[in-house]
């Protein structure tokens, strides 16, 4: 694959996308949290959960992109003044997905982190607004997209003077359905070759099934991921999207001790 342009590797340098105190690519970055706002009983309930067990930013969606227009579409603004609200409480950023150019910029009062969506990853209009934004964006894989397709729509971002992009593959779709999607997790190294941006891994929407994502979240700490995003509940059965793959908040507590061990295991070979 040719080079790109401003999203390329050149040289031994990565690039750190700095969201407070969090550094990404630099600091492993575990994120956590509903898929959907649904209340500010559960978002914070869930927050102060995913806290305790060591994440350093919550994820959250108000703009729900769903298959049906009658499934839950998400509370909108209602649901960004809840995230504000986790905010103040537990300190940590937060990472909400916007899904139309006419949101980019009041959204971007409340959020800490723009992201864009596996469904909009080639929407150009957003993806120059997110741009011209100058926020942190983390651009999630196309379902159906190449390496060479999804680096092209980082490269629409950059090229608009905001090079605060992080990257996360979370799955694409091939023939098979036990699984949701299929996790890409040859995207990790492969991506380290391409691109100086760093790159995350979600293993919720990568898999559909809670059961598989404690394993797949290890296996992108081995190849060499920056982070992960993860889905998080206190009721998944409960949940008005995404429930089975949402961990329980122990569930998300005993993954975070594995995942230090085994980033201190691989410490240890360099
Ligand atoms: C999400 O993070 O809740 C989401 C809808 O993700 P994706 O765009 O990867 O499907
Ligand atoms: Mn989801």
């Amino acid at each position: 694959m040719n080079p790109i342009g401003l999203v390329s590797r050149s040289g031994p340098e990565r690039s750190v996308v700095a969201v407070e105190d969090v550094r990404f690519g630099q600091d492993f970055v575990v994120i956590a949290g509903p898929c959907s706002v649904e209340s500010e009983d559960q978002t914070l309930a869930i927050a102060r959960e995913v806290k305790g067990a060591g994440a350093r930013m919550i994820r959250g969606g108000v703009f729900k992109p769903r298959t049906s227009p009658y499934a839950f579409q998400g509370l909108g603004l209602k649901g960004l003044k809840i995230l504000k609200k986790a905010r103040e409480e537990t300190g940590l950023p937060i990472v909400s997905e916007v899904m139309d150019t006419r949101d980019v910029s009041w959204m971007g009062e409340y959020v800490d982190v723009l992201q864009i969506g596996a469904r909009n990853m080639q929407n150009f209009s957003l993806l120059k607004e997110v741009g011209k934004s100058g926020k942190p964006v983390l651009l999630k894989r196309g379902m159906h997209s190449t390496l060479s397709e999804w680096l092209n729509c980082a490269e629409y971002i950059l090229k608009e003077g905001n090079s605060r992009v992080i990257l996360c593959e979370r799955g694409i779709r091939t023939f098979e359905t036990y699984t949701r999607n299929t996790l890409d997790l040859s995207a990790i190294p492969a991506l380290k070759e391409l691109t100086h941006l760093p790159v995350i891994v979600d293993p919720a929407h990568g898999t559909g099934r809670a059961s598989l994502i404690p394993s797949m979240s290890l296996a992108a700490v081995a190849a060499g991921a920056d982070g992960l995003i993860v889905e998080v509940h206190t009721d998944p059965a409960a949940a008005l999207s995404d429930g089975d793959q949402s961990l329980t908040p122990s569930q998300f507590s005993s993954l975070n001790e594995k995942i230090a061990a085994l980033r201190s295991f691989m410490d240890g070979l360099n």
